[in-house]
């Protein structure tokens, strides 16, 4: 049986007259998990709400073992964030500014610096370090935001939006640093974001949220899982005979972009689709399990979440 490292339960939480999260039960398992809903839905107030950073207006939770509302201080120490938004003092170099990340979170000085070094290395920042903050790319700032969210060696990590702006070799590092915490040190990490190949890539787990509610919670590999068995197939040439037998056996096929996903009901259904290639002279160029569309799913659950009674 696996722990929850937080749960919540029947979280309300109002910005006078606008209810932003309507009451959020959740469980947060170990792992990563992708933290996902349209603009609006509730993702930066639910990471407030978890930080300890607003006053919940209802319902209760733990994260880490402590009490929301009354143990934010412990919970934070335990808990790395890297804001969406640039947070940082000008004319701090970027040592000095993960330095005081460290420093914030009860580091004494010199083992601050150290552990920042330490970060700066494993995010890959060179000499660059040694330079004032507001001089930085966007991703050399984003590896001194993670850098500071990471400095102090909490259990649980939120990332939000972490890859926004970075480009595709800057992105690829990042999501390579995210799993090696998760995989190698043992970090469970939540991230927020709209990048839903981001998502598809490292994440366990996917939440999504809309209209304050969560309204999917669920293994990725369950989600990527069609409901019947389904491989999808590229042809070189004419495919016409083959779908026909195909359809003359029992199975369908739909396609879209040149990508033919056959669902059936053969405990072989890709014996019989060789079989079928064969005997209708079609090459086939590529074969393989055919995975449910993330973007699908999450428009569909938005959409749902849009006409369902609040
Ligand atoms: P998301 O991060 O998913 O875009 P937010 O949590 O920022 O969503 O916002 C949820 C809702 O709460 C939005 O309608 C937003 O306008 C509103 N909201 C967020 N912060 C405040 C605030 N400080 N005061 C008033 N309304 C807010």
């Amino acid at each position: 049986m696996t722990t929850s490292l937080i749960s919540l339960d029947n979280i309300v939480k109002d910005y006078r007259s606008m209810r932003a999260l309507n009451g959020v039960n959740l469980e947060i398992e170990p792992g990563i998990t992708g933290l996902l809903g349209p603009n609006g839905a509730g993702k930066s107030t639910l990471i407030k709400v978890l930080l300890g950073l607003v006053r919940v207006n209802g319902g209760s939770g733990t994260v880490l073992g402590h009490q929301l509302g009354r143990e934010g201080r412990a919970i934070r120490n335990k808990v790395g964030y890297m804001p969406e938004d640039d947070c940082y003092i000008p004319g701090m170099t970027g040592v000095e500014v993960v330095q005081f990340s460290a420093c914030l979170a009860g580091l004494p000085p010199v083992e601050a610096l150290r552990r920042s070094h330490e970060m700066l290395d494993f995010c890959g920042m060179q000499q660059e370090r040694y330079r004032t903050i507001e001089t930085f790319s966007t991703g050399m700032r984003q590896k001194a935001k993670f850098a500071a969210a990471i400095v102090h060696d909490p259990e649980f990590l939120i990332f939000d939006e972490p890859t926004a702006g970075l480009d595709p070799e800057e992105r690829e590092s990042l999501l390579n640093r995210i799993t090696i915490l998760c995989r190698q040190a043992g970090k469970s990490v939540i991230i927020s974001t709209h990048i839903l190949p981001d998502v598809q890539a490292i994440c366990d787990h996917v939440l999504i949220l809309s209209n304050g509610q969560i309204r999917l919670s669920q293994s990725l590999e369950v989600l990527n899982r069609p409901s019947a068995p389904t491989i999808a197939v590229k042809t070189f040439g004419d495919h016409e005979a083959f779908v026909r037998t195909l359809a003359n056996e029992g199975t369908t096929t739909t396609i879209e972009n040149g990508i033919l996903s056959i669902n059936g009901d053969s405990p072989n259904l890709a014996d019989q689709i060789w079989r079928i290639a064969n005997s209708t002279n079609t090459t086939i160029q590529s074969i393989q399990p055919a995975q449910n569309s993330l973007e699908e799913i999450f428009m569909q659950t938005v959409q749902e979440a849009t006409h369902a009674p609040s």
